[in-house]
């Protein structure tokens, strides 16, 4: 047929009932099963044949049946329940930003993106699930906050292991009317569209809105009317396509999603950029002001000010960049837009960089976005340190440790991931608010009242839940790829419901190294085939489709778990989504993750274990880093570098080996008491420090509120000191040339800590005030780096009796470099001269 446009008719919701549909359109059900139970309990069966999508749901049902359960009153008497604290959530008006940071401005996030829900797969792995927990937490706190993003209709993939153990991927068409989306409408009542030139195309742009709690998320949609067919494509897959069609898709989701933003009238002074997929956001923001009658530099001052960039790549090659003829095919009139040159323009974002053999420049989006911001994280304390060290060649002079990113470790969202029965057995012991502290570290020290059995008994059933779901699902697998009788038979073989159980399962990139484990084949044979203490995995992930390395090692897993030896006792599962994590977060024994260092930027499933009690083993990478305290878990490997990869697969693969034989089993089967301990600390440690919520504070302390105002301060005043700051910065950079600087100091050849040198510079500041120029010693010590201010004599020059702090090898050195009030760090000039 030839297809006009859908409708969706929802089936008449008895009046009892007739808030099932509202709360089928807020993803707040997403964490909480209470709410989800009260769908999934008017059809099990379809519930699980729609991803657990209530909407679809009820599109399904047929009438009798809610009728049926609009007379049942246990039913009604749930529904109650639950639409009560729905109601309560929504209508909070002491919310922690209420109480705790009044003054923060509104907040716009990007991402390229989210994961709410299996239902909805528009995210690929962790970046995503971190950028869906951090919009549940901004609304559990109260933020004024909205999240953008693209609204991919084929999702990422859905992954299927062929018979031979080889990742296939399949594309589902969404039908977006039966998802709890709905068009976003402006306060005209209009559906929101926008538009955004590509090249020389105009692409247009639905915009569609989807609730998590009080907060909205905005979605883009170019599969409209009026666009041309490869248009249309523009948003159906996920890192779908080539370079050209990536670089396409940001710009939708920097241009195209501020604009959505304007057309909605959806205040935001604040703008957080996860990832550099973003950073295209601030060519629109600055076109903005330039049409407004500002120059570039000062917009650019202006919307750098109140922008927060968060970086999560910590290898150079998995920074998005483009060569700068694919860039002037989709922006070549962006220079002109902005008043500006391309090559002013392009500066911004160049980062030379080794193409076949060949040094050229190209279009960085993260060199780009940290252009564009005053403020920059890594995702944990060590991925900071790897970005200053990675991203330093961009402030010449500067000491790697000054390099301006700082870090926010990530978190999970605690109830996302936190089961039923391990809610209700915290709910027993924690205060009744618990659910809106849960960065409340003291509060979380009640989990130690929790005696063994309670523990052990929760844990045993979500174990047992975990083990009929992955012997389901590879009979389905089975089922699906012709296996034997005998073979789907033997499914229900597959696990033990009393054996140590370790889950791995994580996106299936190489550095992940999720074939570590069977570096010793005989090794882990004896480990997983003892007979009185036997060990078994469970493994999932989706490698990229481009990535055939990564395919590899789900073969190899794959291949692994039909050997003799193994068979039963190691499993990987299929086309893990979040419903997959959670099931195996909340039934293992133990997570395991051992990526190599430093490469994991901060890992989060390992969270959401620990806060259902199963205690993370993992490499000190990432979050883990911070999070292991000697008793909450087991480390694996050394805090070290490495040289020779194989020398450090080989180390961590020994490890790994024996902290499981010497420490782990006996622990798990010898010591109930020690088990139980470990199981404790992990949830009283982990669930606090490395909630969500606790991220999304530190990110409104460390950033949001900061950026408010720097930003406020900029613009006031028709922007007056973003052209101060602007315009200073062009005269300085002319005046720097004309500077110079010398310096020595009294060092004697061996010092006590505590004693001072003396140390002078003579400074020729060309046309530069002194309150502008900071004179300082620079000592360092390893990567330890100490400044101390020269003072300015009468005579013009410099002078300190500099203390050496401590003992040790220290350089000593003198640089200098201009400030003025207005920069958010002294290396925002960029000019730094040394003695
Ligand atoms: C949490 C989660 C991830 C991220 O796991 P890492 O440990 O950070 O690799 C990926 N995919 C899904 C579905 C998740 O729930």
């Amino acid at each position: 047929m030839n297809v006009l446009g859908q409708v969706t008719v929802l089936p008449e919701l008895p009046a009892a009932l007739a808030r099932l549909s509202d709360l089928a359109y807020n993803l707040y059900w997403s964490w909480t099963p209470q709410a989800q139970d009260l769908y999934r309990d008017l059809d099990a069966a379809l519930w699980e044949r729609f991803q657990h999508n209530p909407v679809r749901l009820l599109l399904e049902l047929p009438q009798a049946r809610l009728d049926g359960a609009a007379a049942d009153a246990a039913y009604l008497e749930r529904y109650r329940a639950v639409i009560a604290d729905f109601d309560a959530y929504l209508g909070k008006t002491d919310t922690w930003a209420i109480r705790h940071a009044p003054q923060l401005a509104p907040v716009a996030y990007f991402s390229m993106e989210y994961g709410f829900h299996e239902s909805l797969p528009i995210y690929s792995g962790g970046l995503g699930v971190l950028a869906g927990d951090h919009c549940k937490s901004a609304s559990d706190l109260g933020l004024p906050f909205t999240a953008v993003g693209l609204l991919f209709h084929q999702g990422y993939f859905r992954q299927m292991l062929n018979r031979d153990g080889w990742q296939e991927e399949a594309y589902d068409e969404l039908d977006l009317t039966t998802l709890p989306l709905r068009p976003a409408r402006t306060p005209a009542g209009e559906e929101a569209r926008v538009s955004v030139q590509i090249g020389s195309r105009e692409v247009h742009v639905r915009v569609w809105e989807l609730l998590i709690g009080r907060i909205r998320v905005l979605l883009l949609d170019t599969n409209v009317p009026g666009n041309s067919p490869e248009d249309r494509k523009l948003t159906a897959r996920l890192y779908g396509g080539n370079q050209e069609l990536r670089f396409q898709q940001y710009v939708l989701l920097g241009v195209a999603g501020l604009r959505a933003l304007r057309v909605l009238e959806v205040p935001a002074q604040v703008y957080h950029m996860n990832e550099g997929h973003a950073a295209l956001l601030g060519l629109e923001r600055v076109r903005e002001l330039v049409g407004g009658g500002l120059d570039f530099r000062t917009a650019t001052e202006a919307v750098a000010a109140s922008t927060l960039f968060t970086t999560h790549t910590p290898v150079p090659a998995g920074n998005d960049a483009f060569a700068y003829d694919l860039v002037d095919r989709y922006l070549p009139e962006w220079p002109g837009l902005l008043g500006t040159t391309r090559d002013d323009l392009y500066a911004l974002a160049r980062h030379d960089q080794q193409w076949d053999g060949h040094w050229v420049p190209t279009f960085s989006m993260t060199v780009f976005a940290l252009a564009m911001s005053r403020a920059a994280n890594g995702v944990s304390e060590l991925h900071g340190e790897v970005s200053r060290d990675m991203w330093k060649f961009l402030y010449p002079g500067a000491e790697a440790a000054e390099v301006p990113i700082g870090h926010v470790t990530n978190g999970a969202h605690n109830l996302t991931f936190t089961s039923q029965a391990m809610r209700d057995l915290l709910s027993a012991v924690l205060p009744g608010d618990w659910t809106e502290r849960l960065e409340d570290e003291a509060m979380w020290e009640a989990v130690e009242r929790l005696s063994d059995a309670q523990l052990a008994g929760v844990q045993r059933d979500m174990k047992r839940e975990m083990v009929a779901f992955v012997r389901a699902r590879v009979r389905e697998q089975g089922l699906r790829n012709g296996a034997s009788a005998a073979d789907l038979a033997a499914t229900d073989g597959l696990l033990s419901e009393d054996a140590l159980t370790i889950g791995f399962a994580r996106r299936f990139a190489t550095y992940k190294r999720a074939t570590l484990l069977f570096r010793d084949r005989e090794r882990l044979a004896r480990i997983l085939n003892d007979p009185q203490r036997p060990v078994q995995f469970v493994f999932a992930g989706k490698a990229h489709p481009a990535d055939n390395p990564g395919k590899a090692f789900i073969q190899e897993i794959y291949r692994m778990s039909q050997l003799p030896e193994f068979r039963g006792r190691i499993v990987i599962l299929e086309n893990y989504d979040m419903n997959v994590a959670r099931h195996l977060v909340q039934g293992v024994d133990i997570w395991l993750n051992n990526p190599r260092r430093p490469l994991e930027a901060s890992g989060t499933s390992g969270m959401k274990a620990s806060f259902n009690g199963a205690p993370n083993f993992s490499i000190l990478d990432g979050w883990w880093r911070e999070g292991y305290d000697g008793t909450n878990g087991w480390p694996i490997g050394e805090e070290r570098e490495y040289a020779d990869l194989n020398v450090q697969d080989e180390a961590d693969a020994h490890s790994l080996y024996q902290t499981l034989e010497r420490e782990i089993v006996p622990s798990y089967y010898g010591d109930q008491a020690g088990w139980a301990r470990t199981v404790r600390r992990a949830i009283r440690t982990v669930s606090p420090r490395f909630s969500m919520q606790r991220q999304v504070i530190d990110y409104v302390r460390q950033y949001y509120v900061p950026l408010g105002e720097r930003g406020a301060t900029l613009s006031a005043g028709n922007a007056a000191r973003a052209r101060q700051v602007a315009e200073w910065k062009v005269w300085v950079r002319g005046q720097w040339p004309h500077t110079s600087l010398s310096a020595s100091a009294d060092l004697p050849a061996t010092a006590r800590p505590g004693q001072t040198v003396e140390v002078r510079a003579q400074v020729q500041p060309a046309g530069i005030r002194p309150e502008d120029l900071r004179v300082e010693a620079v000592l360092k010590r390893g990567d330890d780096v100490t400044r101390f201010p020269l003072e300015r004599q009468g005579d013009g020059s410099y002078r300190a009796a500099v203390p050496l702090p401590g003992s040790g090898l220290y350089t000593v050195g003198v640089r200098m470099l201009p400030v003025i009030e207005g920069l958010s760090h002294g290396l925002e000039a960029g000019l730094i001269r040394w003695a």
